[in-house]
């Protein structure tokens, strides 16, 4: 096993001394329930064939059918699919989701496919795993590098496999073929509804918080909006290619359209002088709240001392290493950690799900009040359990998360059961 993996497998065991877990469940959580790779082999636009390494991984289903998005990268890898799977786990039991955690992967570089390439490839990926996927066993999901138009494709596909529409086997679809209003948004906005929610806690105001997010993707472009809109500054932003930074501040919707004219965040307009910076001397900036919504490991036990935000918010999965968290914990900084930060887009695709098997729609102002009402109280709740015990909040959520999953073990009967 190999480096993500084993320390996702040592927060859970810090998390696990400060609660009586049972045995069982730590026993059922060391492995990953079931692992597929595939190989899946694609005709070109130049008639040639490529062949392209894909994974899917159900860690573990005791809370219900497993759920993860589906990762497009050139470096993914199945040591980051597995630990991806297992941080879903625990995701879906913090906001106390019926499902369990799963997650995917294809190593590709999608800029270098044409669309006819990228919808070979994403249909070769579902006749792959269309055994291994399905609406009441392993449901997948976008993530990076994948949008709903290729959710759609995936769905047709699955469709067309098993000889009936079934919507339900893949969220963050199209709304027009069965995705839900404000899937699209969620993940950002649900980390911009646990930040405001915490706000006074954490003792920020909207007009006096200066705020950067690396990773100006789905999930970054909509936070740094949401939080724009209600009078944060958002200093800096940055997408693979490179970082802007002004102090005076920027619009995140004229970079995303400097974004969707040139491919990249850099030399947009902003109001003052921007400076341009690399990612990783964006992190180190000047700001309140730190957004990371890129990749893993951004922050480690190297550059975290440099780190000058008060609030890190992981809307990325993983974006802190174990060393990283060390440091910023012991000066102070508080990080709302992911399983938690992120938890807003597999909720509303739990939400798009639900509408999907029910056959029925809900409106946008109703997807928005659950997912604050899912949200909020458990947030609230990670922070007290989090200074009732003085300890950081990532191991607070794994707490959380950890009890849920016991409760759910526990009712099929433990050692504690038969041989009392
Ligand atoms: P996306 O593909 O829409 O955007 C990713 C962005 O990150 C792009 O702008 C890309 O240029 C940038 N990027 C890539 N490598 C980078 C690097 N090394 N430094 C800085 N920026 C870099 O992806 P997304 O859906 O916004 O996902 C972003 C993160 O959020 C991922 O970690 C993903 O796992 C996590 N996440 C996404 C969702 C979701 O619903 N989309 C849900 C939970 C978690």
């Amino acid at each position: 096993m190999s480096q993500l993996f084993n320390e996702a497998k040592r927060r859970l065991k810090d998390a696990a001394k400060h609660l009586e877990v049972d045995p069982d469940l730590l026993e059922k959580l060391k492995y990953p329930k079931e692992t597929l790779s595939a190989s899946l082999l694609v005709r070109m636009d130049d008639g040639s064939r490529r062949s392209f390494k894909a994974w899917r991984c159900r860690y573990d289903d005791t809370r219900g059918p497993t759920k993860g998005g589906i990762r497009f990268h050139p470096n993914v890898n199945l040591d980051e699919v597995m630990t991806l799977a297992f941080w879903m786990a625990f995701k879906c039991a913090i906001v106390n989701l019926p499902f369990g955690g799963a997650k995917g992967g294809v190593a590709v570089d999608t800029s270098t496919l044409s669309k006819h390439e990228y919808e070979r490839l994403a249909r070769a990926y579902v006749k792959a795993f269309s055994g291994f996927i399905g609406p009441d066993r392993d449901i997948p999901a976008p993530d990076m590098y994948a949008n709903e138009m290729v959710m759609g494709w995936m769905a047709d596909e699955y469709s067309a496999i098993v000889g009936q529409p079934s919507p339900a086997v893949i969220t963050g679809k199209p709304i027009e073929l069965g995705g839900s209003l404000g899937r699209n948004d969620a993940t950002g906005r649900g980390g911009y509804y646990v930040l405001r929610h915490l706000e006074s806690v954490l003792g920020l105001s909207a007009e006096k918080t200066k705020v950067i997010v690396q990773g100006f993707g789905n999930v970054g472009f909509h936070v740094a909006h949401l939080l724009r809109n209600d009078g944060f500054k958002i200093v800096g932003l940055s997408d693979s290619r490179g970082a802007i930074y002004d102090p005076d501040g920027l619009d995140p919707l004229d970079v995303m359209q400097h974004k969707q004219d040139t491919g990249s965040v850099m030399g947009a307009r902003t109001y003052g002088k921007a400076q341009e910076l690399t990612n990783a001397d964006l992190l180190e900036q000047e700001c309140d709240v730190l957004i990371p919504a890129a990749m893993e490991h951004q922050i480690t036990s190297e550059n975290a001392p440099n780190v000058k935000a008060k609030v890190i918010l992981e809307l990325a999965n993983g974006p802190i290493s174990p060393g990283g968290d060390k440091n910023l914990y012991e000066r102070g900084i508080v990080v709302i950690p992911d399983i938690l930060a992120n938890a807003g887009g597999v909720t509303v695709s739990y939400f798009e799900w639900v509408q999907n098997k029910a056959g029925f729609y809900w409106e946008l102002e109703d997807i928005h009040a659950r997912l604050r009402r899912r949200l909020e109280p458990e947030a609230i709740r990670l922070w007290n359990l989090s200074n009732e015990k003085g300890i950081d909040m990532r191991t607070s959520a794994y707490m959380m998360a950890l009890e849920r999953l016991n409760a759910a073990v526990a009712a099929h009967g433990t050692r504690a059961y038969f041989c009392s």
